[in-house]
């Protein structure tokens, strides 16, 4: 099957900019990308397991037998080891329900206070799930990227909790670094690319 004739792969998320971040990295390979957007009556899946692959298990699976649609969906968050591993799974909620990104990184610096540079290690996570317009899940992929927490926001690039994420080995946050840094090292690229090879076999 050539790259135009493969049927659309729809990026299951409302978050605009991980959406966005994700269909940048397929975009070169030749698949067609939609989005939610694209449809009249897409669901709003509620995130309620516990771990990252059964969220993004429920996100691909549900949305893409609702919409009979292949379906990928990520499940990602910051996991910082000096807070047990929180915020995980309710990164995107740490300040409560309706928290901004303003708020969720105002409250990880309270929660980590004076605490030196060299204990605010952390890692982010993505799982990666793709499932088929029958609600069958057909490939998935995990990875993280480890960074530590700075003491206070830089940089107006990424989401979430980018401006205070550095990465040790260039002492620049995501927030600073940008796009281009981002495609390469982020926990969501190194999922995906580890996932392509199987995306490309199935829609063969
Ligand atoms: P999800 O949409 O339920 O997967 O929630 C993801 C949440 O994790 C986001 O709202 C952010 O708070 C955080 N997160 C995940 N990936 C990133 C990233 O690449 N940069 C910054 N924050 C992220």
């Amino acid at each position: 099957m050539s790259a135009d004739s493969r049927p659309p792969i729809v990026i299951g998320t409302h978050n605009r900019k991980k959406g966005a971040e994700l269909a940048e990295l397929l975009a070169p390979w030749g698949f067609r990308v939609l989005t939610l957007e694209d449809f009249p009556n897409p669901l709003d899946v509620v995130e309620d397991g516990d771990t990252f692959a059964a969220n993004a298990a429920l996100k691909a699976t549900r949305q893409a037998k609702h919409l009979q649609q292949w379906v990928l969906a990520d499940d990602s968050g910051l996991a910082v080891d000096a807070l047990g591993g929180a915020p995980g799974v309710y990164s995107a909620r740490f300040a409560g329900p309706a928290a901004t990104d303003e708020d969720n990184n105002r409250r990880l610096l309270e929660e980590l206070g004076p605490l030196p540079l060299e204990k605010r290690t952390a890692h982010y996570v993505c799982h990666v799930t793709v499932a088929d317009p029958t609600g069958e899940i057909r490939a998935e992929s995990h990875d993280l990227c480890h960074g530590r927490i700075r003491f206070e926001a830089a940089g107006a690039n990424g989401f979430g909790y980018d401006p205070l994420f550095e990465l040790p080995e260039y002492h620049y946050t995501f927030g600073e670094l940008g796009p281009h840094v981002k495609r390469v090292l982020s926990h969501r690229s190194r999922a995906l690319r580890a996932i392509l090879p199987r995306l490309v076999a199935l829609s063969a």
